[in-house]
């Protein structure tokens, strides 16, 4: 069986749909089996539904949580200060607080979520960085280089692709 890359925050709701080269599709679960999902985030919020980095205090930040319409449970996708290479290699990026989070609608009957990730090459990584004693081999799932999550509203099927799309090194 092939070990996914899947970033460790993620293992336990993203389901594999493909995986080819460095480039990890798939679609968010709730353990408790439930697709859809509220989505809260911190972020630049286009018209077009795109959202990017926002400045906050003296850096930038950007969060994408997501919780289950079914059980309730909320599960972090994706903040700037810990994932991807340049927060969880660079610690570039600033947490906000969670009162910051704002909700994203359509007909407020939440998302079905899609994720592309495009990780850090397993081997490049080990010989980078495993020298220094901060970080492990089994580390690069983390520092993935690229994100992508689409949404899709269950009600109205409007699509929300590159809700994020964002270069993380
Ligand atoms: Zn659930
Ligand atoms: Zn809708």
């Amino acid at each position: 069986m092939i070990e996914y890359p899947i970033p460790r925050h993620l293992k336990g709701i993203f389901t594999v749909k493909d995986f080819e080269r460095n480039s990890l599709d798939g679609k968010i679960v709730c353990e408790c089996g439930c697709e859809n999902f509220k989505v809260l985030y911190f972020g630049n919020e286009y018209k077009n539904g795109h959202i990017d980095c926002l400045k906050y205090k003296d850096g930038f930040a950007m969060n994408v949580t997501a919780v289950c319409v079914s059980c309730g449970k909320e599960h972090l996708l994706f903040d700037l200060a810990e994932h991807g290479f340049d927060g969880f290699i660079n610690s570039n990026g600033i947490k906000i607080p969670d009162n910051e989070l704002k909700e994203f609608n359509c007909c407020k009957s939440g998302f079905n979520i899609e994720m592309q990730i495009e990780t850090c090459d397993k081997e490049n990584f080990a010989e980078d960085f495993t020298g220094a004693e901060k970080f492990s081999a089994e580390d690069y799932v983390d520092a993935f280089n690229w994100l992508v999550i689409n949404l899709e509203c269950p009600n109205c099927k409007k699509t929300f692709r590159d809700f994020v799309n964002i270069e993380l090194s």
